[in-house]
C-alpha cells in the first residue's frame, strides 16, 4: 500500500506522477479509485494525516465569516469555516452524515427568474453517474422505484409539490468507521497509486504564459517543503479551499489562477435549515399536522433511514418565482416540538386538524430549506492574516438577497395553503422576515465558488470541469456547482467525479 508521509521525505524532494490530485477527500479518492490498476501514475497530495488533528484543522481557521440578508442583523459565524469540514485523509467524509439525495431535474434547468441559474448538463445526463455513485456508496439507485411503494403512499397536496427520497450511506467515518477505512485506503494498494500524507499544497505554479500548471509547492507543518509535477492536475480540496488555493496562487497572474474574469470565490452558496421549534427566539409552533394518513414515507425517527422530503417542483417554482424548497418532517409528541413552549399555536392548529377527515390528527415537527440563489456578492476572499504555512486565511461573506427571502416566504405560505386546500393538514409558520437569519442553522455544504459554465466570462470551469484558459487543471467538488439546489451535495460530487474520471481516462488512454 503506497502511503508516504511527506514529512519523512528529504527536504526539496520532487514528487512526480502523470496525474496529481490535490486533496484526498470524497472527491479526490473517488477519482483515484477509477484510475487504480491502470498505467497512469496517480499521486494524491493530502494535507491531513490519517487522524484528525487540531494543528491540521488550524489551517482551516478563517479570518471571519458572516451570514447576511436584507432586513436581518448580520450573523457572525467565525468558527464555521473550521468546523464545517475536516482536514484529514477522507476529508469531511470522516465526519459526514452519509445523507444522500440527487439534485432534482429542476436544479439543472435554466430558470429565467433566477439569475445565473442553469447547468451545462441535465439530470438525465448525470443519471448514469448518479447510479454509479450510489453503487460506490452501496445505496439504492434513485430511479423512482421507491415512489411506487404502496405501503408508503405519497402525500398528495397538489401539483407544485412532490416526494423526494433520501437515503443514508454507511461510508462515513462517523457511521461505520471500518467500512470508511476501507473506502479511504484500499484503493491505494494498486501499484500505480501513491498517497502523500501531510502534503499541503500551498501554491499552484503556472507557466510564464499562464496557460498551464507546471509545478505545485508542497509544505509539511513544522517540516520540509517539496515540489510536485505532473502532466495533469485535479484540484479537489473542498468547496472553500479550492477557491482559496486558486486565489492565493497569484505570482503569475495577480488575480490568481483561473480568475481572469474575477469569478473565483464568488457565488458561494450554502444550505441552511429554517426551524422555529429549535430556537429560543420563537417558541414551539412550527408544526405539520395531517389527519391520520399513513405518513411512514416522511416520518422517520432521527430522520435516519430511507425517507422522503416534500419538495417543490419546477412548475411550482416558476409560478412562485422561487427556488427549490423542501420540508423535512420528523415525529414529535404533543404539545409541540419544544418542551415548555407556549403551545397556543399547537392547540389552535390541533383543533383545526381535528376537523379534517374526522380522523385523529397526527403531529409532526418539520424544518424548511430553501435554495440559496447564486449571488456574486456571496463570496470567499483572502484576508491579510496568514496560517502556519504562510497561506492567506479566507473571509466568508455568505449573502442572501431579497429574492431569496421572498421565495422562501412565498413557498412556505403556498405549502400551507396547499395542505389546507387538499384537506391534508395545517401548517403554522410564525417566522418574521427580520428573524430568518437568526433562526437558520447552517449545514456544512460549500458550493459555487468555482462555478461551471461553458462561457469563460460566466464560469471558472468548463462543462468537463477544466479550468477555462488552462490546459491541464481540472476541479472536482461542490465548488463547481452553478446552482446548489437543496440536496446534500456529496452524491452529486461523486457523480461529477466519476464523469470527470471517465473523461480524463479517455484523454489519457487509461
Ligand atoms: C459534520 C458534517 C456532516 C455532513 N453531512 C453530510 C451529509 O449527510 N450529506 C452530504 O451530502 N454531505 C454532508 N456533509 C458535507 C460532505 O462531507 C462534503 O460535501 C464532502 O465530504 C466534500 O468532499 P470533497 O472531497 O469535495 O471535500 P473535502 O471533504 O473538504 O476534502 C478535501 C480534502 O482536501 C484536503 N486539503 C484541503 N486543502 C488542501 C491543500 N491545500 N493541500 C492538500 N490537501 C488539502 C483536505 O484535508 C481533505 O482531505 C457534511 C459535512 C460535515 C462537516
Amino acid at each position: 500500500m503506497a502511503f508516504i508521509d511527506a514529512r519523512t521525505l528529504p527536504a526539496d524532494s520532487r514528487i512526480e506522477a502523470d496525474l496529481i490530485i490535490i486533496g484526498g477527500g470524497m472527491a479526490g479518492i473517488t477519482i483515484a479509485r477509477q484510475f487504480a490498476g491502470t498505467a497512469v501514475r496517480v499521486a494524491i497530495l493530502e494535507g491531513g494525516g490519517r487522524d484528525l488533528s487540531d494543528t491540521a484543522q488550524d489551517l482551516y481557521d478563517a479570518a471571519g465569516a458572516t451570514v447576511r440578508a436584507p432586513d436581518n442583523a448580520d450573523r457572525p459565524l467565525d468558527d464555521y469555516p473550521r468546523n464545517s469540514r475536516a482536514r484529514v485523509l477522507g476529508g469531511s467524509g470522516m465526519v459526514w452524515g452519509g445523507k444522500c439525495r440527487p439534485l432534482d431535474a429542476a436544479d439543472f434547468a435554466r430558470r429565467d427568474w433566477i439569475p445565473h441559474s442553469g447547468w451545462p448538463m441535465s439530470r438525465r445526463d448525470l443519471q448514469p453517474f448518479y447510479d454509479r455513485a450510489c453503487d460506490l456508496l452501496e445505496i439504492p439507485h434513485f430511479d423512482g422505484a421507491e415512489a411506487k411503494d404502496p405501503e408508503r403512499p405519497i402525500l398528495d397536496i397538489g401539483a407544485d409539490f412532490m416526494a423526494a427520497p433520501v437515503v443514508f450511506s454507511k461510508y462515513s467515518g462517523g457511521v461505520d468507521p471500518a467500512a470508511f477505512e476501507r473506502f479511504r485506503t484500499e484503493f491505494a494498494q494498486a501499484p500505480n497509486i501513491t498517497v502523500y500524507l501531510h502534503a499541503n499544497v500551498t501554491r499552484i505554479g503556472l507557466s510564464k504564459s499562464g496557460d498551464r500548471v507546471v509545478q505545485l509547492d508542497v509544505a509539511c507543518l513544522d517540516g520540509p517543503r517539496h515540489t510536485a509535477t505532473a502532466g495533469r492536475y485535479i484540484l479537489a480540496a473542498g468547496g472553500i479551499e479550492n477557491a482559496r488555493l486558486l486565489l492565493a496562487s497569484n505570482d503569475v497572474d495577480l488575480a490568481g489562477v483561473g480568475n481572469r474574469h474575477g469569478l473565483v470565490g464568488r457565488f458561494f452558496q450554502g444550505h441552511v435549515t429554517y426551524s422555529v421549534d429549535e430556537t429560543d427566539l420563537v417558541e414551539g409552533s412550527a408544526l405539520y399536522l395531517t389527519a391520520g394518513k399513513p405518513m411512514g414515507r416522511y416520518l422517520n425517527p432521527d430522520r435516519r433511514g430511507a425517507h422522503s422530503v416534500i419538495a417543490s417542483d419546477l412548475p411550482g417554482q416558476q409560478r412562485l418565482k422561487a427556488g427549490n424548497f423542501t420540508v423535512t418532517l420528523y415525529p414529535t409528541a404533543p404539545p409541540g416540538p419544544k418542551a415548555g413552549g407556549r403551545g397556543e399555536e399547537t392547540i389552535a392548529v390541533g383543533q383545526m386538524a381535528a376537523k379534517l377527515d374526522g380522523a385523529a390528527p397526527l403531529l409532526a415537527g418539520c424544518f424548511l430549506m430553501a435554495e440559496h440563489f447564486p449571488n456574486p456578492e456571496s463570496r470567499i476572499t483572502l484576508a491579510g492574516e496568514k496560517d502556519a504555512l504562510g497561506m492567506p486565511r479566507v473571509k466568508l461573506d455568505w449573502t442572501y438577497s431579497t429574492a431569496d427571502l421572498d421565495g422562501l416566504e412565498r413557498t412556505a405560505a403556498h405549502f400551507g395553503d396547499s395542505l389546507g386546500a387538499a384537506a391534508k393538514g395545517r401548517f403554522c409558520w410564525p417566522a418574521e422576515r427580520r428573524d430568518l437569519v437568526a433562526i437558520s442553522t447552517a449545514s456544512r455544504h460549500h458550493m459555487g465558488t468555482t462555478r461551471m459554465h461553458a462561457d469563460p466570462r460566466q464560469g471558472v470551469v468548463d462543462p468537463d470541469g477544466r479550468v477555462h484558459g488552462l490546459r491541464n487543471l481540472h476541479i472536482a467538488g461542490s465548488s463547481v456547482f452553478p446552482t446548489s439546489g437543496i440536496a446534500n451535495p456529496t452524491l452529486t460530487i461523486l457523480a461529477l467525479a466519476l464523469r470527470m474520471s471517465d473523461h480524463l481516462k479517455r484523454q489519457m488512454g487509461a
